[in-house]
């Protein structure tokens, strides 16, 4: 089935030069997009030609259409986040406490006023995100569309001004996995949503350590700092875009971030999210 791994690629590329500037095509690059609403209209349009095209499912190897999962891995996948027994924190989208209250939110206060998220860090939908992260950023859009897909069904809808900022990885993370997977779903998020995506207003101000083991109050003290805003931000409704939200510090830092740059809201759009607190994190 490699060729049609070669033949998606080279239908992303081919739509990726129908719009040339707006979209750079190379992974991770630096730089801003806005996407006009003719542009989303003629990258959905794109996505309705290819979505014939017979691909395999990157989660069981069958068919599917147009880089998509198969539909029951789709449903498997989406169904982690929508199961009716279990209440969710409106704000962090953390599995509540039997007394309704949220482990997180209880006790502190969030600076992001809400996250939105495609599907739980569980599996199956986890196999997809660390498939993804090993490098495997063809399956970008399939996963972008999911997370659109939750966005466009949110309630109340994200403002038409929002504009996408993905996290920043560090250098050492591109440079082992070649590209910054935020970048990515953020990139195709603004296609797919006809929102501005504007990278360089979150900027790394330092390297750092690895977060991804380190006790929560450790990775709270880590990502203080860790970023920066190099411009005021009047009054602007902003959608941090990452992979997956776990404890919530990274997102919190960077909105606490924003907000003292002027922002008036900030989101959190991740493709997945922890659905309780692990223990190994807490
Ligand atoms: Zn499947
Ligand atoms: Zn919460």
């Amino acid at each position: 089935m490699a060729h049609l791994t070669v033949l998606r690629e080279c239908a992303r590329r081919l739509a990726d030069r129908a719009m040339p500037g707006r979209f750079p095509v190379m992974p991770g690059e630096p730089g801003s997009s806005h996407a006009l609403p003719a542009d989303a209209y003629l990258y959905r349009a794109w996505r309705r030609i290819i979505s014939s095209i017979p691909t395999e499912c990157s989660l069981c190897q069958c068919t599917s259409r147009g880089g998509r999962l198969c539909q029951q891995c789709e449903t498997d996948v989406l169904d982690s986040l929508r199961d009716a027994t279990t209440s969710r924190c409106a704000v962090c989208a953390l599995a509540l406490n039997p007394d309704g209250s949220c482990p997180d939110c209880q006790a502190r206060r969030p600076a992001f006023d809400r996250v939105i998220a495609a599907f739980d860090y569980d599996n199956p939908g986890d196999l997809l995100i660390q498939r993804f992260k090993r490098g495997c950023f063809v399956d970008a859009p399939m996963l972008a569309g999911l997370l659109a897909d939750a966005v466009r069904t949110a309630a109340p809808p994200l403002p038409r001004s929002t504009i996408l900022v993905p996290v920043p990885s560090s250098r050492a993370a591109i440079r082992r996995r070649g590209f910054n997977p935020a970048a990515e779903v953020a990139r195709y998020l603004a296609r797919d949503l006809g929102l501005a995506c504007k990278p360089s207003l979150l900027q790394r101000s330092r390297e750092g350590v690895r977060q991804a083991y380190l006790p929560k109050l450790e990775r709270m003290r880590g990502v203080q700092h860790l970023y920066c805003c190099p411009i005021s931000v009047p009054h602007a409704d902003i959608a941090v875009v990452d992979d997956v939200i776990t404890t919530g510090s990274t997102l919190h830092a960077i909105a606490a971030l924003l907000k003292r740059a002027g922002a008036a809201t900030v989101y959190g759009l991740a493709l997945a999210r922890t659905p309780r607190p692990p223990a190994r994190l807490e």
